[in-house]
């Protein structure tokens, strides 16, 4: 089989839009619809044409686009069926292992509920990739708007269990602040302290950040390392359980 192909492209001040190609069908699907205007240069690029939007929750950077394109190019709309009264034009609303198609591949659907209650992500196993929307960043995880800790963390436990060498394709380029914030938590984190030099040298020359792995993540993400010990003595949570641990590094982030 050939490879899926997928292509990234900034969009709005800090998101990155996906678009998702099957070459045996020509299928085609974005992963969002943070801009209207980024999404049709990219096609026009690829030389693609737009069959699918696959949207991972109803924020308006993420399913804003999706009247104008549909309009325009009568794609089908798969979205997630805890947010489906807020997804515009969705077709199809899908939950848990649900599986989408996109020509001869399949997404499978994972709820990762936490950022907003219905928040899915796209699964392709086949090709190692996951589209994880505003759930998991690159060292980082989303605010939690709708959802609790424990649902979040659940959410988090369930990506962690993909391959450690799932490609990870989150939504936006936070990675810096992420960084400064997860080294002030894991200050002895040698794998995070290489890797934060390493994210200050790319956004210095102006490169992304996005994707991630799996691996990398579990290695270096303070959202997915409330077990460290390192970070539980900075919170000053040495035998607190795990989703105590996260809620509580989650809202040291959101006051950092
Ligand atoms: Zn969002
Ligand atoms: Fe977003």
């Amino acid at each position: 089989m050939t490879k899926l192909e997928i292509h990234q492209f900034e969009a709005l001040s800090d998101n990155y839009g996906y678009l998702v190609h099957d070459p045996d069908t020509g299928a085609t699907a974005a992963i969002d619809t943070p801009e209207v205007a980024a999404i049709e240069k990219a096609l026009a690029e690829k030389g693609w044409k737009l069959t699918h939007i696959f949207n991972t929750h109803h924020h308006f950077d993420h399913a804003g686009g999706n009247a104008e394109l549909k309009a325009k190019y009568n794609c089908e709309i798969i979205g997630p069926k805890g947010e489906k009264d807020l997804i515009p034009g969705i077709d199809r609303a899908v939950g848990q292992d649900d599986i989408v198609d996109l020509g001869n591949r399949q997404a499978r659907i994972i709820e990762v509920p936490g950022h907003t209650r219905g928040h899915i992500a796209y699964s392709f196993a086949g090709d190692h990739v996951v589209f994880v929307g505003d759930t998991l960043f690159v060292l980082g995880c989303g605010r939690l708007f709708e959802g609790t800790p424990q649902q979040m963390w659940t959410s988090l436990n369930k990506l962690m269990e993909l391959p450690d060498d799932t490609t990870v394709y989150c939504a936006h380029e936070y990675t810096q602040a992420n960084a400064r914030f997860a080294l002030s938590v894991e200050p002895h984190n040698a794998t995070l302290i290489a890797r934060a030099k390493e994210i200050d040298e790319k956004r210095a020359r102006g490169e992304w950040t996005v994707p991630t792995t799996i691996g990398l993540e579990k290695a270096t993400n303070p959202f997915l390392r409330p077990a460290s010990i390192d970070l539980r003595a900075t919170v000053g949570m040495v035998d607190a359980a795990d989703v105590d641990v996260f809620a509580e590094t989650r809202h040291r982030k959101d006051n950092f």
